[in-house]
């Protein structure tokens, strides 16, 4: 590359790495890059795993590797770091509208103390009610738990907080 890269285009470029699990968020809207830093021409990209047990860290690695490398970064590092663990509050605004119209619900930011009142009468991503009840905490993933809504009556999944 001639041209200086610059930290504001890279983040550009990494905001089309989506979570192969919710492809309507980005790994910058999850909170999960935490880091970018671009010296001589290479970018160094951190990365924070979300759940443990969440498999598609890997995946992702490569995909930061695979957008950087189409942009034409061929000098590419990505760190998985456990600096400072992931929790979901970490999750953009933008991030939680995303899941909000994937028809997940966001989950809820709180003050890192997650009981079991978080996780009940979650609002419904079909029709705004909290008349809901917590079906189970063990998803399909496990990122997510289970929901029912007593007002519309649909089932719905929550992105769940940690
Ligand atoms: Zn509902």
């Amino acid at each position: 590359m001639n041209e200086v890269i610059n930290k504001e285009q890279v983040l550009d470029w990494l905001d089309e790495v989506k979570d192969p699990e919710i492809p309507v968020i980005s790994l910058i809207d999850l909170g999960v890059i935490t880091n970018v830093d671009i010296t001589d021409n290479k970018v160094t990209v951190d990365m924070t795993p979300t759940f443990v047990g969440c498999p598609a860290m890997d995946y992702m690695k490569q995909d930061v590797v695979d957008v950087l490398t189409k942009h034409g970064v061929d000098n590419v590092e990505v760190n998985i770091s456990f600096k400072e663990s992931w929790n979901s509050n970490k999750i953009t605004d933008k991030g939680r509208k995303a899941l909000h119209d994937f028809g997940l619900a966001p989950p809820p930011k709180h003050n890192l103390q997650v009981d079991i009142d978080i996780l009940e009468h979650v609002e419904c991503p079909n029709c705004g009610s909290d008349n809901t009840i917590l079906k189970t905490p063990f998803g399909p993933t496990a990122c997510r738990s289970i929901h029912h809504c007593d007002s519309c009556h649909e089932t719905f999944e929550q992105f769940k907080p940690l």
